[in-house]
């Protein structure tokens, strides 16, 4: 029985010498210790065994299977030890690695040129006004002396929905109500932005949708000279100091007279380019002395108050601002566009 223990301790040795994992390892230790396993075997067969012989079989059993367990217990930490700096590995964070760059948004670049026209405006003391763009035709037309059958409604190719509400023309209804809120009250020092529908057929200049930014002035003895001081101010804080404005007579229902403002092209510094057409001027802004039946229509006796209108599209200044070519880019949400205006 001895033999058979030192031969069962021998296999067991050179069988645990060759485990090549974690489940091989077990695999052995059930093999060989386990309640079915041949120690188990030649324990229980102990009873057979004489006085004598049990007690020195007993001790020889225990130094076998103590010798297996032993190796067993050392292959396991082994492995142990190996997991663990498995582990480790795996989870080490470098910390000399540069970090993954996080996506940034930006203002988009009308948004932009909003803003930055409204900041110069609020600095000569404007404020900020804003209406529905689903408006009225009373608002968008009537109240800006242009009655159901005028002519010049013609211009403005619109959007209705029912006969009476349309998406507005233009931003000038804000104006309308404004007044219509303020009852006669002066001063009035406002600017408009807002979005604008027509139904144009969308192109490189045109777009069914695009932005206007109006402003709306009116006061005892307001001028047209304060208009044309107003509008060169701001071009210049807006294209710089050198900027020059020009004046042309024009056609607008809601304001008389009217003007069409140029300014000296940014680009050619009034040179003559492709950008102003060989022109040295650039056409941005539709003004006016608000008309007396407007004012009259808004609750403003236009005998004792007068005020001055301006108007303008955000999408042209921005173009031009930042030489864009189409007009739909603005629109499209085309991430390699807009990601050119991240750090301007
Ligand atoms: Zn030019």
């Amino acid at each position: 029985m001895k033999e058979r223990l030192e031969a069962l301790k021998l296999e067991a040795l050179q069988e645990l010498s060759g485990v090549q994992s974690q489940q091989e390892l077990n695999d052995l230790r059930i093999k060989y210790l386990g309640k079915k396993g041949p120690l188990t075997e030649v324990l229980r067969g102990m009873g057979a065994l004489s006085a004598e012989e049990r007690p020195v079989i007993g001790q020889v059993a225990n130094d076998v299977r103590a010798a297996i367990e032993a190796v067993i217990e050392e292959k396991q930490a082994g492995y142990q030890q190996q997991e663990t700096e498995n582990r480790l590995r795996a989870e080490m964070i470098d910390v000399t690695l540069p970090g993954r760059p996080s996506q940034q948004g930006a203002v988009h670049p009308l948004s932009k040129v909003i803003q930055e026209i409204e900041d110069i405006f609020i600095g000569m003391g404007y404020t900020v006004a804003e209406g529905p763009e689903v408006e009225q035709d009373y608002y968008n037309f009537e109240a800006l002396n242009l009655p159901k059958d005028h002519p010049a409604r013609d211009m403005q190719d619109s959007f209705y929905i029912t006969d009476e509400i349309l998406m507005r023309t233009q931003t000038s209804p804000v104006q309308v109500r404004t007044m219509e809120k303020r009852q006669g009250e002066v001063p009035i020092k406002i600017i408009c932005p807002g979005k604008v529908y027509r139904r144009d057929d969308d192109d490189a200049t045109h777009s069914h949708m695009f932005t206007q930014i109006e402003g709306l002035v009116i006061d005892r003895n307001v001028r047209m000279s304060d208009l044309k001081g107003t509008l060169l101010q701001f071009v210049q804080e807006m294209y710089g100091k050198e900027t020059r404005i020009r004046l042309r007579p024009s056609f607008f229902p809601f304001t008389e007279p009217s003007v069409e403002v140029d300014v000296s092209c940014a680009m050619c510094g009034g040179v003559g380019c492709r950008t102003c057409k060989q022109t040295g001027w650039l056409e941005i802004l539709g003004a006016g002395m608000v008309h007396p039946r407007v004012l009259e229509m808004g609750g403003y006796d236009p005998k004792e108050y007068t005020g001055f209108a301006f108007g303008m599209g955000v999408e042209r200044i921005a173009m031009l601002k930042y030489g864009i070519e189409d007009i739909r880019h603005f629109y499209t949400n085309d991430l390699r566009f807009l990601k050119q205006f991240l750090h301007l």
